[in-house]
């Protein structure tokens, strides 16, 4: 391609500092180093921990550095591969991985894990393998989130944080693969391995918490409560298999813990935590029943900490989390590609906005307002 090697200017939302809205900015992405790919984003979905990042930095989150580029919920087309770089070629279609597959460490030999830890502390803290980002504006280095950083119409990711998909996927929604969508949906059939004929109660009803719910679906629980305290969610939640939704704020000062526990005649086999708040984590473990109940939570938090009254893990229940549904990244992604283009799998359904990049606060608006469930951000059409 003419852009080879050389760095290409570009339009990104570039986040200056923590809460403030993002600003649309020129910027030069450098080509990609050694064992590096530079794709050209084409979608990017709007997660709530890209809103957590920016909104609540150095509250439930540690602190990032800025100035940074959020996203990394993202597809795109490879335009250009570093040196060293067998798995990918120009033209191959990609979704970037926040959580690389080197299949060299002893996580990803491991079937019991998929938290590998390659680049683990340069991701997190904005940066690639050599220490630096690859996007600048105005001459200054723009940190990338997650290694990632797909509010940007290129970007430049590791070899191990790509997985090559069906070159017939649809770009603008598989992009949900990369984040939500597998992590609920993983939350459910993988970690949590959900069982047939279960009762199972999901916390959240955003991307990831229907996913959650769809997993529930596909894993064949007999009963899946969906709680949430915006009812706008409910109907959604009943399309993707809810079989009842509860609002906890419906109940006045009763836990939701309590009710659950009420109406199931003991407590749920399986909550799913899809929040990211400590308390729900809580009333989500202690919604569970006795004996044998299990929680997963995929809620985000990164300071915080919940309670846990000891004699309930004592009476045998066990308490999971999961990161990105528990997916060995690259391995897994492109088979659930494959599990939506065969139609197991929903991904249109989550999609309920559709924006430009300049438009994305508009899409942070939509997500803090409990409207949308997912905006996809087109990085072409600008
Ligand atoms: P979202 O904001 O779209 O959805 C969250 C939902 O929770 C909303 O519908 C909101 O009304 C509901 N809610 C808020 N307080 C509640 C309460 N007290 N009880 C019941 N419902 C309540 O968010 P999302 O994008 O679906 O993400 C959900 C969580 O998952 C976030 O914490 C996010 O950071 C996290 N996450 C984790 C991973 C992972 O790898 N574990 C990946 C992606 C996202
Ligand atoms: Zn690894």
């Amino acid at each position: 391609m003419a852009t080879t090697g050389q760095a290409i200017r570009c339009m990104a939302a570039v986040a200056w500092e923590p809460r403030k809205p993002l600003s649309i900015e020129e910027v030069d992405v450098a080509p990609p180093k050694a064992h590096e790919v530079r794709i050209k984003v084409v979608a990017s979905g709007v997660c709530h921990t890209d809103w957590e990042y920016l909104y609540e930095a150095g509250r439930g989150m540690n602190l990032r550095p800025f100035p940074l580029v959020l996203g990394h919920e993202a597809a795109g087309v490879v335009e250009s591969v570093g040196p060293d770089v067998t798995k990918f070629a120009p033209g191959d279609k990609v979704i970037p991985l926040f959580l690389p597959f080197c299949e060299e460490c002893d996580q990803c030999k491991c079937e019991k894990t998929n938290l590998c830890k390659k680049n683990w502390e340069n991701t997190q803290a904005g940066v690639l393998a050599d220490g630096t980002s690859r996007i600048s504006c105005r001459g200054q280095q723009v940190y990338q989130f997650l290694g990632i950083s797909s509010f940007c119409q290129y970007t430049v990711v590791p070899d191990t944080s790509l997985a090559k998909i069906n070159p017939k996927a649809p770009l603008e929604k598989v992009c949900l693969l990369g984040c939500g969508v597998s992590t609920g949906y993983g939350a459910a059939v993988k970690t949590g391995k959900v069982e047939n004929g279960s009762c199972c109660a999901v916390f959240g009803l955003g991307a990831v918490g229907l996913a959650a719910v769809m997993g529930c679906q596909v894993a064949k629980a007999r009963r899946i409560i969906a709680v949430d305290i915006n009812p706008d969610k409910f109907q959604k939640a009943m399309e993707f298999g809810a079989t009842e939704c509860i609002n906890p704020r419906d109940y006045g000062n009763k836990p939701i813990q309590e009710i659950l526990v009420e109406k199931t005649n003991g407590g749920v086999d399986y909550a799913l935590e899809c929040v990211g708040s400590p308390v729900t984590m809580s009333a989500a473990l202690e919604s569970t029943r006795d004996g044998c109940g299990t929680c997963v939570i995929s809620g985000w938090t990164e300071t915080e900490w919940m309670n846990v009254q000891v004699i309930k893990i004592l009476m045998g229940r066990t308490l999971k989390g999961t990161y990105f549904g528990g997916w060995k990244s690259a391995r897994d992604i492109p088979q659930l590609v494959e599990d939506y283009m065969q139609k197991k799998l929903k991904l249109d359904e989550f999609i309920s906005h559709n924006l430009p990049l300049a438009q994305i606060n508009d899409a942070f608006d939509l997500l803090r307002n409990g409207q949308s469930i997912r905006t996809v951000i087109s990085l072409e059409d600008f």
